[in-house]
């Protein structure tokens, strides 16, 4: 049930603020691109929304053994969304780690929340049964990732279904906080949760992953990317015999990025078949690759090569949050009676 929500937040008139985070652990993939940067881009062009997304690089610290990752892959993640076109006229990139106010609001949470909320959290019992010694970090995580979603009044928050119990831990955490001190202090999110497609592989079989190694990169080296298109699986149907798309691997990822004209063609012609064997798809998908993302590459690589001007860039996402981020942690520390001098 939801409670009362509080009457002054930090929302902005007319716009629905929207959370979304990303882990900078790997290289950006085809299916990174399909199923979280091309609808927050999409999502960042609607006037209705105010888009949050923020890089959450402390959430990829929690395995000890990959805690480099993050501090590699940060430039990457932010470079790869803005050559993609995130728009930042409205919306804000942000790094959890620039955010000190984010774990402030984690402990206060963490100190209405039961240990056996944590003890229940999936990441957390998928370690354990793994045999794997969970760190605290990984324990804490659900505090939080729900710490990032209430230190910005998120009012909406799109998850996967793996994600809906965090965001549940959410919701209970902000009901117990706001329980403990009275009142309505922090905002309860919603969630939305996306029924995304996931990308098939160049093996054909799993999704794509880059721990499967069956991934396309976004922004490789031309020879790389047409190495891997070369490798898609296909079936062993001759040139002219007329071929399934639906169960055509090629297509399948050419669907996730490709014009409605260079899905539409690709597919037409492997329905008919004659003159048209996966050796001309591949090349298709290739050219198509390169059409879409090739300029975009280079928008990349300049970003990497210009921390500054990156950093220039997001510096008014940055103080805007920072702003919220400060109202909310006032907001807070007020309902608890702190920071009296
Ligand atoms: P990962 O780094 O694998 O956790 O992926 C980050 C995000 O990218 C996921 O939460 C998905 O939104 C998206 N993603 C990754 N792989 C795929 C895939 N094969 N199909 C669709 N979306 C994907």
């Amino acid at each position: 049930m939801t409670q009362a929500q509080p009457t002054h937040t930090t929302h902005t008139a007319g716009r629905v603020r929207v959370l979304t985070g990303a882990k900078p652990t790997a290289d950006l993939h085809v299916g990174n691109y399909f199923g979280a940067i091309k609808p927050a881009v999409e999502a960042s062009l609607d006037p209705a929304k105010e888009m949050i997304l923020m890089c959450a690089d402390w959430h990829g610290l929690t395995d000890r053994a990959k805690i480099l990752e993050p501090g590699k892959h940060t430039a990457g993640l932010l470079a790869s969304y803005l050559a993609m076109g995130f728009s930042l006229e409205k919306n804000m990139i942000i790094l959890q780690s620039e955010i000190p106010e984010i774990p402030e609001i984690a402990w206060y949470l963490s100190c209405v929340s039961a240990i056996g909320l944590l003890e229940r959290a999936h990441a957390y019992k998928d370690a354990l049964q793994s045999g794997k010694e969970p760190t605290a970090g990984l324990f804490n995580y659900p505090i939080l990732m729900a710490a990032d979603i209430v230190t910005f009044d998120a009012q909406i928050v799109p998850v996967g279904k793996d994600q809906l119990q965090h965001l549940e831990y959410a919701s209970d955490m902000v009901k117990l906080f706001n329980n403990a001190v009275g009142r309505p202090v922090l905002f309860e999110p919603k969630a939305l949760v996306q029924e995304t497609q996931l990308l098939i592989g160049i093996d054909g079989e799993r999704k794509m992953s880059k721990s499967y190694g069956n991934h396309i990169p976004l922004f490789a080296a031309k020879k790389d990317i047409e190495k891997r298109i070369k490798e898609v699986k296909t079936d062993s149907k001759g040139l002219d015999d007329p071929k399934d798309p639906e169960t055509c691997a090629v297509w399948q990822i050419l669907k996730s990025f490709g014009s409605k004209d260079a899905i539409d063609y690709m597919e037409d012609r492997l329905r008919k078949g004659t003159g048209y064997g996966y050796g001309h798809a591949k090349k298709d998908l290739m050219d198509e690759h390169e059409r879409v993302f090739g300029s975009k590459r280079e928008l990349y690589e300049h970003y990497l090569n210009s921390p500054r001007e990156m950093a220039q860039l997001l510096a008014p996402s940055n103080s805007q949050a920072r702003h919220i981020a400060a109202t909310v942690r006032q907001r807070v520390r007020d309902a608890l009676g702190l920071g009296i001098l």
